[in-house]
C-alpha cells in the first residue's frame, strides 16, 4: 500500500465507495429509534487496507461482528428505524469524540495500524466530515423530524463485544450500556436478567462515559431521550441461527418495553 495515499488529503470517498449511511425501515412505526455506528468495515480505497493483513480487518478491532445480521432483522421485527455506518472503526470510530485519541487508533487491542500512523490534521478531518459527520448529522435530522411530529423515541445504540480482550475471556452474554437515563436501563435490566438463560452485565464490559462514547452521549442523553445501548458477545451470534435468536429475543423483550413504557405515560 502507498502510504502517502493513506495520508490523503484532499479526497477520500470517490467512484465505487459506499456511502457512510445506511438506513432501514425508515418508516417504521416503532418509538425504538436503533442505532449501529460499527455495523461495517468497509474502506474507502483510496486507504486501501490500512497497512494491514487481511485477518486483522475481519475481526473485533475493525467492526463488531455479527451486530449488523442482528440489527437488520430487529428493524425489521420491531418495525423500528435503523440508521448505520458502513465503515470500519479503523477508518474512523463514530462512537468516539473526534478529538479523543481513539478517534483514528493508532494502536487497536495490540494491532498497530500502519494507515493511521503520522496522520496530518487535514486527513484526520476528511475523515471526519466524510463519515463520521453524515452518520451523526442523519441521526440528528432523524431526532428532529420525530421530535417535531411528536413520534415516541427511544433510543438503541447497537453493538457487539470480543469475547476475549487482551487474554481475559468475558463471562457476560449481553451487557446494558448506559450512563444517565434512570429509566430504561433498569427496565432492560430486569427483562435480560429474568431470561433463565443469560449472564448479564451492567455497564459490562464497558460504562458509557462523555469521554469514551459520542452517540449515546449526544443523541440520547443532551437530548433528552431514554436510552440505552447494548452489547452482545460476539461468539453469540458468529451465524446465522445465533443472529435469528437473538433478534427473536430483542425483539420479544422490546416489545415488554415498550407496553410497559406506554403503560406509564413514558412514550
Ligand atoms: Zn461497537
Amino acid at each position: 500500500m502507498d502510504l502517502e495515499d493513506a495520508r490523503a488529503t484532499s479526497h477520500l470517498l470517490e467512484g465505487e465507495d459506499v456511502p457512510p449511511v445506511l438506513e432501514e425501515n425508515t418508516s417504521g412505526r416503532s418509538p425504538f429509534l436503533l442505532t449501529c455506528d460499527h455495523y461495517g468495515r468497509s474502506i474507502p480505497a483510496i486507504l486501501g487496507d490500512l497497512g494491514l493483513p487481511a485477518g486483522e480487518l475481519t475481526r473485533h478491532i475493525a467492526w463488531d461482528p455479527g451486530i449488523a445480521g442482528v440489527a437488520d432483522a430487529l428493524s425489521k421485527q420491531l418495525d423500528a428505524h435503523l440508521i448505520a455506518q458502513r465503515y470500519s472503526r479503523l477508518v474512523i470510530d463514530c462512537n468516539r469524540p473526534p478529538q479523543a485519541a481513539s478517534s483514528i487508533p493508532r494502536i487497536s487491542e495490540a494491532t498497530t495500524i500502519p494507515g493511521n500512523e503520522g496522520l496530518a490534521r487535514e486527513a484526520a478531518e476528511l475523515r471526519r466530515r466524510q463519515i463520521f459527520d453524515p452518520y451523526h448529522r442523519r441521526i440528528a435530522e432523524v431526532i428532529d423530524a420525530r421530535l417535531r411530529d411528536n413520534i415516541p423515541t427511544v433510543l438503541v445504540s447497537l453493538h457487539s463485544f470480543t469475547p476475549v480482550y487482551a487474554g481475559i475471556a468475558r463471562p457476560w452474554h449481553i451487557g446494558t450500556l448506559y450512563h444517565r437515563d434512570t429509566r430504561l436501563p433498569p427496565l432492560l435490566l430486569k427483562l435480560l436478567r429474568a431470561e433463565p438463560d443469560l449472564v448479564v452485565g451492567d455497564n459490562e464490559p464497558y460504562a458509557v462515559s462523555d469521554e469514551t462514547d459520542f452517540t449515546i452521549p449526544v443523541h440520547g442523553e443532551a437530548r433528552g431521550l431514554m436510552n440505552t445501548g447494548i452489547e452482545i458477545r460476539q461468539d453469540l451470534i458468529a451465524d446465522q441461527a445465533g443472529e435469528r435468536e437473538w433478534t427473536d429475543r430483542l425483539a420479544r423483550i422490546f416489545g415488554e418495553i415498550e407496553i410497559t413504557l406506554r403503560a406509564q405515560r413514558l412514550i
